[in-house]
């Protein structure tokens, strides 16, 4: 083919991906308008996970009649004018292609009205051309409506999830948006449903108790309260370790107030949080950054949810050294149980060989092939009360208690529901589950798959949810939590993926934990569960669950052929 010029409306579609991702994209670009317009009201409406319709409204400063063919104009915008303007951005948008962006891929209508102005103005438009205008009253404010979202453009359609997950990401980023404005009342509906609703009374706390739940915001510590002149200037909220999560998905940065992602920062506060919080959890955070908009580069992506720092050192060590101070300021001494020793593979276990003995690599004890079926062990005893020292035909097993009790509990959990017989345990009292608004969708599309397993849930106000029985595997265990973490970490997944990550929870939360003494009968009936199983080498997450040390590496390592 000959080199030409892209036809404008081929070169509009492109450059539209990289704004409008998702659902969820469109939804962060119209906030991030109503908000530079100095609202303090701002309602999102959403139906049939973006989709259908997007609708925000706000009470902002509205756009004068004459200009509002021109928001839609690609670059066209009235937050900078020259490239100076570009070195000191505090408004959210500024590079004037979210509206040309979304009118590229969706049926558009807009009504705005500026103050001053006796009628208000609409405009709507068909995948980028204007189709209609004229005057309308309406009280001061904006309001876009986006119907039919990725219709002409069906390879963006075919990539996005389920419903369920789009309206995870839209509740994600208006819970966001509302964490870094609390003075703003924000208003979300879901297919009708109100889905997070804040006060707008200015007061961090406020947000959090209506994004996290008022079990989370109890436990928050403020942090860098203290006025300083100094730059980078930060405030915000921590949680204490107490409340701890197994994703990441609960941090959240403002630079500016604008709302981004930034390993540097994420690495920042868990750094803090070393000592106070066991591996593999992530703390609850809020935080507010302020520097000098020269000190922060926020045009480096088109969805500007990435930042640069001019001086990365300083932005680290003031974040963590704002967190840290909170902690140890605020926290009793932290008392941090090991149990995190069972989710570390054992080859980097201590391993009581003396030093000098210790062989050179490849390590004898290098995990098997996780397949091969295991023969039966006689049990010599418990070591550090997390591993079982058996005995078989070809030499010493070292068992991994947690992670074999994970396995034997997997086993079971998988035949017992194939086979509708998982044990249900009812709850006493109904207990309430309150969610976040990200888990709320996600957990509202899962009951049943939840359901299968003996969770017997259902909806109680707009993000409370009522359990009224569990499986008995995990009666007296910490399975709110369990149940956190799934929504978390299976937001995205398929049927399947639920199914095997249910299981695989109930299994953790049910095994005995590495630390705990087991009786020789114990140990015993555990050992023999485990030769049942068809993969007992491995635990449901793939790590291992024992190394072998074969007779003959036994006498290689004391030096006799
Ligand atoms: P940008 O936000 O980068 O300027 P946009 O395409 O998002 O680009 O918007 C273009 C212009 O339309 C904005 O600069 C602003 O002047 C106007 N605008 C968009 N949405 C609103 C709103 N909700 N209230 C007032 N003005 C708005
Ligand atoms: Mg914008």
């Amino acid at each position: 083919m000959p080199i030409k010029v892209l036809d404008p409306k081929v070169v509009s579609r492109i450059a539209a991906g990289e704004v409008v991702e998702r659902p969820a994209s469109v939804v962060k670009e119209l906030v991030e308008n109503s908000l530079d317009a100095g609202a303090s009201q701002i309602s999102i409406e959403v139906r049939g996970g973006g989709i259908s319709l997007i609708r925000v409204t706000d009470n902002g400063a509205g756009i004068p009649p004459g200009e509002v063919g021109l928001a839609f104009d690609r670059y066209a915008t009235s937050k900078i004018s020259s490239l100076e303007d570009l070195e000191s951005i505090l408004s959210l948008g500024f590079r004037g292609e979210a509206l040309p962006s979304i009118a590229a891929v969706a049926q558009v209508d807009m009504i705005t009205c500026a103050p001053g102005e006796k009628v208000g103005a609409y405009l709507s438009l068909i995948g980028g051309t204007i189709v209609g205008r004229g005057s309308l009253g309406r009280a001061r404010g904006t309001a876009v409506t986006v119907r039919n979202l990725f219709r002409q453009v069906p390879a963006r359609l075919k990539f996005l999830k389920s419903m369920a997950t789009e309206n995870g990401h839209i509740a994600n980023v208006v819970s966001q948006y509302a964490l870094a404005f609390p003075e703003v009342k924000f208003s979300l509906s879901i297919d009708g449903r109100v889905a997070l609703r804040t006060p707008g009374s200015g007061r961090l706390i406020d947000s959090i108790v209506e994004v996290y739940g008022a079990e989370v915001a109890g436990y928050m510590i403020e942090i860098g309260g203290e006025a300083k002149a100094s730059s980078p200037q930060v405030a915000g909220m921590v949680g204490s370790p107490k409340v701890n999560r197994s994703g990441r998905g609960q941090l959240s940065f403002f630079v500016n107030r604008r709302w981004v992602n930034s390993r540097l920062l994420a690495r920042a506060v868990e750094d803090a949080y070393h000592g106070f919080l066991m591996s593999r959890k992530h703390p609850v955070a809020v935080i507010n950054i302020w520097l000098p908009a020269q000190e922060v580069d926020v045009n480096i992506h088109p969805t500007k949810s990435e930042v640069k720092f001019r001086n990365e050192h300083l932005v680290f060590t003031t974040v963590h050294r704002a967190v840290r101070q909170a902690l140890v300021e605020k926290m009793p001494v932290p008392r941090i149980e090991e149990v995190a020793v069972a989710y570390e593979s054992p080859s980097r276990q201590a391993f009581p060989l003396p030093t000098q003995v210790r062989p050179a690599s490849p390590a004898p004890w290098a995990p098997e092939v996780p397949t091969s079926p295991l023969p039966v062990l006689r049990v010599l005893g418990q070591l550090d009360n997390s591993y079982i020292i058996a005995e078989g035909p070809d030499g010493l097993y070292l068992i991994d208690q947690h992670a074999a009790h994970e396995r034997v509990l997997f086993d079971n959990i998988e035949h017992q529901r194939l086979r509708r017989e998982i044990e249900i345990q009812g709850l006493l009292e109904p207990m309430t589950l309150e969610v976040s608004p990200r888990q709320g969708e996600v957990l509202r599309s899962h009951y049943d798959d939840l359901a299968e397993f003996g969770f017997s849930i259902e909806p109680f106000g707009d993000r409370t949810f009522l359990v009224r029985a569990v499986p008995a595997l995990v009666y007296r265990k910490d399975w709110v939590g369990m149940l956190r973490e799934l929504l978390d970490s299976l937001a995205e997944g398929a049927k399947s993926d639920w199914v095997e990550g249910i299981a695989r929870s109930i299994a953790c939360h049910g095994a005995v934990r590495a630390g705990q003494a087991l009786t020789d009968t114990e140990m015993r009936e555990l050992v023999r569960q485990l030769e049942q199983s068809a993969t007992p080498r491995t635990c449901p997450h793939g790590r291992p669950t024992m190394i072998h040390l074969s007779s003959g590496q036994l006498k290689k390592e004391f030096g006799r052929t």
